[in-house]
């Protein structure tokens, strides 16, 4: 007998237990970025950077279609995901973006001063590099010479990226269907 919470309906006001849209791209040999196994690109590389597609209106649409309770025709259609309530889902996604943490050797101050362009615009660094930073694969530090000195004999590595970093990994909430707390705004969570 079919698994009803893996309906190819999805009734009003649910979505589906689906966070492909933030944690799985699928490169296509011709540039093609899809945002789980099953829809068309969302953008291409050789028109956009990785950085851009991902943070994209795109996929940025996605994600608050879910949220939101309004799946689009394609996420309602597949019945790969079971149907969860928005707010379960919000709260799974707002569980994993704070999972997501820079490399134990971020230093904010050393990446504003690696990347004056992210100062110049006044977003925080953290926060650049989770979102940019580590797809574009931003210098955690300034080159200054052989090695760059933070704080009094503590030696860090110079332009560190992305692939220096352990752990890159994200770590994925359990699955539960009884998130405490207030589920996140959902216009947030699609941006992040
Ligand atoms: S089509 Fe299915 S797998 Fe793809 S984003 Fe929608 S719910 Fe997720």
């Amino acid at each position: 007998m079919p698994d009803a919470s893996h309906s190819r309906f999805v009734p009003p006001d649910m979505t589906r237990d689906c966070l492909d849209p933030w944690v799985y791209v699928e490169f296509k040999a011709d540039g093609g970025i899809l945002p789980c196994c099953v829809r068309g690109p969302i953008g291409n590389m050789g028109d956009r950077s990785l950085a851009n597609i991902v943070n994209g209106v795109e996929i940025r649409a996605l994600r608050l279609a879910l949220l939101s309770g309004r799946p689009d025709e394609i996420c309602q259609a597949r019945g790969l995901r079971s149907v969860i309530t928005p707010a379960v889902l919000q709260s799974k996604v707002g569980m994993l973006i704070d999972s997501i943490k820079p490399p134990e050797q971020f230093d904010g101050e050393s990446y504003l001063d690696a990347n004056p362009d992210v100062r110049a615009a006044g977003e925080g660094a953290t926060r650049h590099f989770l979102k940019w930073g580590r797809l574009e694969g931003r210098p955690l530090a300034a080159r200054t010479g052989p090695e760059v000195r933070k704080g009094p004999g503590t030696a860090v590595q110079t332009e560190l990226s992305v692939s220096d970093w352990p752990g890159t990994t994200v770590g994925f909430p359990k699955e539960t269907n009884t998130l405490p707390g207030v589920p996140p705004d959902p216009e947030r969570l699609a941006a992040e």
